[in-house]
């Protein structure tokens, strides 16, 4: 039996973008997530995406992995294909759902005929079907308000499609409809869901991080690898720049009052990720910051920040509870890396009571005390590491 993938398109509309090119962004991307899942044949007619494996060597489970994660699709079905026969489909229903029947007691049948020309109706095609399989399943009754399970019949250009309830897809825009940017990756819990909620809305995504070495350890590098990995299933593969913090990170805490170095250290971490993202060709940074979670996220230390650098910062957590993040993280899968205790370059340094309603007048009267620091941010950004991060590579962290 010939098996393929379905997927349904989403929300697929931005003035200026139109149909087609919001289509073949999204199958470029769908060949080139299947790439290491072996030969697929993608085409998309009339809003649908089909994805054909072309040989028996091809993975349909981590095919189907994939393209359920997606953004861009509504949802997605794994469905045997037939010929538009009545015979052939009621063949292939037995055959490719008949033991998932045997563990439900309720069923019904939802058919479409996109093609006209087959002779049967809908309703028919329903009707016709459902008794088929209640005949070779006399224990099933027919409930069509809360079937346990749905058989769906799509009677389409180049076959019939026969498959169970459609899996819900990702939904959001095709990564890149809506530009890239560069997401400033901790090592937390909150930005690599930053990560995935503005992929979601189309942009494709670099990341980048700050590491202090030595205060900063081997582990807490590895694990911001192996975050900026975990999201690459939503965001495809991407760079991750590690930028080299040590010397400016020391330089605003031996010159600056300790009350404005965490909102000194993020300026400066602003300003080092705006010229990579330039330099990248990204149109916006992207941070995990949450109102009010910690005193560098009040809005007069935001406005601070803002400040820094022109690009606009995209901030996706913003009005979002801790607990809905976790929960997030929890389902992109980032949760369980993001809380293994190694330390980051923003936890190094900081003052115990630092100001939670910092003035632009006082930050930049406190910038022009340290006259070094823009050398030293330029050769940060200059030596950053950048890190092809691909989505067939999986990093494991071994301690
Ligand atoms: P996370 O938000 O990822 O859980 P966090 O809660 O410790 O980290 P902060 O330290 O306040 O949050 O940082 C807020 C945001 O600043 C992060 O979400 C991230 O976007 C960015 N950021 C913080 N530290 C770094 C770093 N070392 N490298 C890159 N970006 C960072
Ligand atoms: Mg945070």
């Amino acid at each position: 039996m010939r098996e393929v993938i379905i997927g349904y398109q989403g929300e697929m509309s931005l003035k200026g973008l139109n149909r087609n090119q919001f289509e073949s962004a999204l199958m470029k991307i769908l060949r080139y997530r299947l790439k290491d899942a072996g030969r697929f044949q993608v085409w998309c007619a009339q809003s649908t995406f089909y994805i054909e494996p072309e040989d028996d060597a091809a993975d349909l489970d981590l095919a189907f992995a994939r393209v359920s994660k997606v953004f861009g699709l509504a949802a997605v079905s794994r469905c045997a294909v037939c010929d538009k026969d009545f015979d052939a489909i009621c063949a292939a229903a037995e055959s490719y759902l008949g033991q998932a029947l045997r563990q439900v007691k309720t069923f019904k049948v939802e058919a479409r005929r996109a093609d006209k020309s087959f002779p049967m109706t809908s309703p028919q095609l329903m009707r016709e079907l459902g008794a088929f399989l209640l005949s070779r399943h006399p224990y099933l009754r027919v409930d069509v308000h809360q079937p346990d399970f749905k058989v769906i019949v799509e009677v389409r250009d180049r076959g019939a499609y026969v498959h169970g309830p459609k899996t819900p897809g990702e939904g959001g825009l095709p990564v890149g409809t809506s530009g890239r940017a560069l997401n400033m990756l901790s090592g937390g819990i909150d930005s690599p869901v930053a990560a995935y909620r503005m992929a979601k809305r189309g942009l494709a995504l670099d990341h980048i991080h700050f590491a202090s070495p030595p205060y900063t350890s081997e582990r807490a590098r590895r694990k911001v690898i192996a975050l900026a990995q975990r999201t690459t299933v939503y965001t495809g593969s991407c760079n991750l720049f590690i930028v080299p913090y040590t010397r400016p990170q020391e330089c605003i805490r031996d010159n600056a009052p300790p009350m404005l170095f965490t909102v000194l250290m993020r300026r400066s971490m602003m300003r080092i990720a705006g010229q990579i993202a330039q330099r990248q060709g990204c149109e916006a940074l992207v941070t995990g910051e949450s109102l009010a979670q910690v005193a560098s996220q009040t809005v007069q230390a935001l406005r601070c920040t803002d400040a820094a650098q022109d690009l606009p910062v995209l901030r996706p957590l913003i009005g979002m509870d801790k607990t809905e993040i976790i929960e997030t993280a929890r389902r992109i899968g980032t949760f369980e890396t993001s809380i293994l205790p190694y330390e980051d370059c923003c936890t190094i340094f900081t003052p115990p009571h630092p100001k939670l309603r910092p003035t632009l007048e006082e930050v930049l009267e406190a910038e022009a005390a340290m006259p070094d620091l823009a050398a030293l941010e330029a050769e940060a950004a200059a030596s950053a590491q950048r890190l092809r991060i691909r989505i067939d590579d999986q990093t494991e962290l071994d301690d």
